[in-house]
């Protein structure tokens, strides 16, 4: 079967992740500021925290962003539960603004209707906003972060998919998602079926210091070592001090050794997804009535994640299993959020964001992946 997505792992990703291995660090040693320094540069952020997945980092976001009970986090339904889930783990509650049907990524029109309804009602208002970059496309975020600035929420970039893509601000050059010029802070995954692989792992961006500080505190307990940071002059050179409470969601070496050198393919496999999208693009020139492909607006320049294809909603699920019978593993993505029974007990309702349903029930995700022209033998003497 031809999978949907796969990683791409090369001798020289191998070998980083070897040598690793003979040192005397397996984990908090030089690779993960290695890495996220390689990061930072990449994106042009000013620091890049790493933790073990993006949902860690989607977590940490909100800790360090105040969330907490009584707040509320607004997200798309149409994207991987760890959207949401980001502000149930803090306490919080989490609604969700449906998405615009071409761009497939959170509608800001619908964001700004429903921001002016709330507050016109004196309905719960965001504290936080976590748009999520579909396939790889970026939001409106200038759009975004201007109803940030008017209705004072802070916002979350879920860039799971968004790692070698780009937003242009109108009138600007094109910034590379993760730069963070209209959030706080941006999470990407490193999960192998994304940009770059890790196995496990993600990073959480951010051009805002103190935000990099809280952020690298608690994905490692809430501990300080930073005698600036302490209530009271240093005992010596073991001591530390937990300052809040935190959690273990760092990433070992091995696995930043592993991303270190998979950054280095990025450019590669953007432009290998970018060679597969042209072919698609071509044979779905004339789509017949019902079928479309996800719209690309000017200001995004894909990472390339996912290569969507919407059908008839009433055939849907053939194509799917015809697909699949001929070895070609496509995919639904996603189920929305709303409709998971979790999210149905705390009381949404289906029909309540009608463009992420009808999305839904229309979606398949076609194989999409870089892979090595030539398969080398993993196993190395
Ligand atoms: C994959 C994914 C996540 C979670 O990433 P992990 O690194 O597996 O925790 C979050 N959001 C979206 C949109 C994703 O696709």
């Amino acid at each position: 079967m031809i999978p949907y997505g796969r990683q791409s792992i090369s001798e020289e990703d191998i070998a980083a992740v070897v040598s690793v291995m003979q040192s005397p660090f397996i984990t908090q040693g030089p690779e993960v500021e290695s890495f996220e320094q390689a990061v930072a540069d990449h994106v042009g952020c000013s620091d890049a925290i790493a933790v073990n997945s993006a949902t860690s980092g989607l977590h940490i976001s909100c800790l360090a962003l105040g969330l907490g009970p009584g707040d509320l986090l607004w997200t798309s339904p149409i994207s991987f539960v760890a959207s949401a889930n980001c502000a149930r783990l803090c306490g919080a509650d989490v609604d969700f603004v449906d998405i615009d049907s071409k761009t497939l990524c959170m509608s800001e029109e619908a964001l700004a209707e429903k921001l002016h309804h709330h507050k016109a009602h004196g309905l719960p208002m965001p504290k936080i906003v976590v748009p999520v970059h579909f396939a790889g496309q970026s939001c409106n975020m200038k759009a975004i972060w201007e109803l940030g600035q008017q209705f004072g929420f802070r916002i979350i970039e879920d860039a799971a998919h968004g790692l070698g893509g780009s937003y242009t601000p109108p009138g600007k050059e094109a910034t590379p998602i993760g730069r963070s010029d209209f959030s706080d802070i941006c999470a990407f995954s490193f999960h192998p079926v994304k940009s770059i692989t890790t196995a496990e792992g993600g990073m959480a961006c951010t051009s805002n210091k103190a935000l990099a500080e809280r952020l690298r505190r608690l994905r490692t307990h809430g501990i300080t070592r930073n005698t600036a940071e302490m209530t009271k002059p240093t005992e010596g050179l073991w001591y530390y001090q937990m300052l809040e409470l935190g959690l273990n969601y760092r990433l070992s070496d091995i696995h930043a050794a592993l991303g270190r050198s998979q950054l280095k393919r990025l450019d590669a496999f953007i432009e290998r997804r970018r060679v597969i999208a042209k072919q698609y693009d071509a044979a779905f020139k004339n789509l017949p009535e019902g079928f479309s492909t996800q719209f690309v607006p000017s200001y995004a320049a894909s990472a390339r994640h996912l290569y969507v294809l919407r059908v008839p909603a009433a055939e849907r699920s053939a194509m799917l299993n015809g697909l699949r019978d001929e070895g070609i593993g496509v995919h639904v993505h996603y189920i929305p959020i709303h409709l998971q029974p979790y999210y149905q007990a705390l009381g949404f309702k289906e029909g309540q964001f009608p463009e992420a349903e009808r999305y839904y029930s229309e979606a398949l995700s076609l194989p999409y992946f870089s892979r090595p022209l030539r398969r080398r033998p993993l196993v190395r003497d």
